[in-house]
């Protein structure tokens, strides 16, 4: 890799997260257009070669999502949600959808969303997709799908109603719940349309990030260790 070559690291459609290398493009900013930049949504191309990075040879800007540069949280989080859905999607699977899932993530966050609840729903609908649950359908215990208050054990991944006895576990109203299990059935382009209330976010923001972190056994760089709350 040259002085003037950038390397890049992408999230797309079909193979989800590529890191290529885009050449003279320090030299020469004509090269790609101005489009190597983070928040743009691109049509690229590459050429590969066995055991060399792949190289990049068109970049083209489809949409910009520069709005996001404008508040600090917006970038941590966009630079979060790119990080989550690298590290969820590395390998095969359906990486259509997450990187339906991302776009719908950073449009909602140049359009002013509150970062932290475009980062719940994002992180929800993506353990969703991966297959990693949780399961909500219902109390582990009796099985009853509604009751007044839940509480949701991290290390089980599962609910147990305010009538089942047992210790531990994090309180969720069935607001909470019912908010959590229609981020899961969500499909990309409706994910943005979930409304979510200040008090709902407040508990979703106490149990997702801890899931999400406990499932993986990692803490994402972007959001610092704790993604959101610390340690109880
Ligand atoms: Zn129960």
């Amino acid at each position: 890799m040259g002085e003037t070559d950038k390397r890049l690291t992408l999230f797309t459609e079909d193979e989800g997260a590529v890191t290529v290398v885009a050449k003279a493009a320090r030299r020469s900013r004509k090269r790609f257009g101005g489009s190597l930049q983070k928040y743009f949504l691109l049509d690229v191309s590459w050429t590969e070669e066995p055991r060399r990075m792949p190289i990049l040879t068109s970049a083209s800007i489809l949409a910009s999502f520069w709005d996001i540069v404008a508040d600090w949280e917006r970038v941590r989080y966009a630079d979060y949600l790119m990080e989550l859905v690298s590290s969820l999607f590395p390998q095969p699977g359906d990486k259509a959808k997450a990187f339906a899932f991302l776009l719908a993530g950073f449009r909602s966050l140049a359009m002013g969303e509150p970062p932290v609840s475009v980062g719940r729903k994002t992180e929800a609908a993506l353990l969703a997709l991966g297959g990693w649950g949780p399961d909500l359908s219902a109390c582990r215990k009796c099985g009853t799908p509604e009751s007044r208050s839940f509480r949701f054990v991290v290390a089980e991944g599962r609910l147990y109603c305010e009538a089942c006895e047992g210790k531990g576990g994090i309180p969720l109203s069935l607001g909470a719940v019912r908010t959590w299990r229609a981020l899961q059935a969500s499909s990309p382009p409706t994910v943005g349309r979930v409304k979510i209330p200040e008090s709902v976010l407040l508990e979703i923001q106490s149990v997702i990030p801890k899931y999400l972190t406990w499932s993986f056994g990692i803490s994402f760089r972007s959001l610092g260790d704790a993604p959101a709350g610390k340690k109880p």
